[in-house]
């Protein structure tokens, strides 16, 4: 065994550890979640910073078991802290390992909604909140018809309910899409549309407005100058304009 590869070893084995010892702490005291937050972005930092000195070691069994084990935690204990409907989009980015930590911000996990929420991870727990449920909610449990239980009827409707990422006002109707084949950036009938400024039909905003309203793929706000500048007309006064 190279001494290069020892060391590794080490790193995983003793962030493996960390990793548990951080959880049990987290989860005996009441820190807040950008408390906890933070903490689980340092042991993702850690990770990425040992992963660096992987690339020229082959990995046997036991180390691949190891670190697929840290990575389990780290991203199930992150993903705990964000509401159900942002876990999807949050879920990608925590995963990508190409994403360095420093550029995964509270805000930019928390930012964008999907039409699918995602339970938290284990039996027995509140599928939004994660919070263990008791042998005595057991018969007063809120469960939805996939078999997600909940701890409090507020965890229910947050599990359920959409909400516009724009205004943060439920949605009754349908909602929009900004990322329509995702299902992800979830809009209200009142911000996806914006009145003609020649007949004052209700109309959609174009393209690059909905692009405006959420981060792009690497986590970034897509900022692009010209949708700015672009003022609404429906297709009818567009056309007058044109001759
Ligand atoms: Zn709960
Ligand atoms: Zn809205
Ligand atoms: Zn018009």
């Amino acid at each position: 065994m190279g001494k290069n590869k020892e060391f590794i070893i080490d790193n995983f084995q003793s962030l493996l550890n960390e990793c548990k010892s951080l959880k049990r702490k987290l989860d005996s005291v009441n820190y807040s979640k950008r408390t906890k937050f933070y903490a689980w972005i340092k042991k993702r930092q850690k990770l990425e910073l040992t992963e660096d000195d992987c690339y020229e070691v082959e990995l046997d069994h036991f180390d691949k078991r190891d670190l697929k084990q840290i990575i389990q935690i780290i991203c199930n204990e992150l993903l705990k802290l964000i509401p159900p409907r942002k876990r999807k989009h949050a879920q990608k980015l925590i995963s990508n390992f190409r994403l360095p930590s420093e550029e995964l911000t509270w805000e930019k996990l928390n930012s964008v909604s999907s039409a699918q929420s995602l339970p938290a991870e284990s039996k027995g727990q509140c599928a939004t909140c994660a919070k263990k449920i008791s042998w005595w909610s057991f018969f007063s449990k809120y469960t939805d018809d996939r078999n997600n239980q909940f701890c409090s009827r507020s965890c229910y409707e947050e599990f359920n309910d959409l909400i516009c990422d724009k205004c943060q006002i439920k949605i009754f109707d349908t909602p929009y899409y900004v990322n329509k084949e995702e299902k992800e950036g979830v809009i209200c009938f009142d911000c996806a549309n914006t009145k003609c400024l020649g007949c004052r039909k209700t109309i959609p905003h174009s393209v690059g407005y909905f692009q405006k309203l959420l981060p792009g793929p690497g986590g970034k706000k897509e900022t692009s100058n010209d949708s700015e500048n672009h003022l609404p007309f429906c297709k009818a006064c567009q056309a007058k304009k044109e001759h």
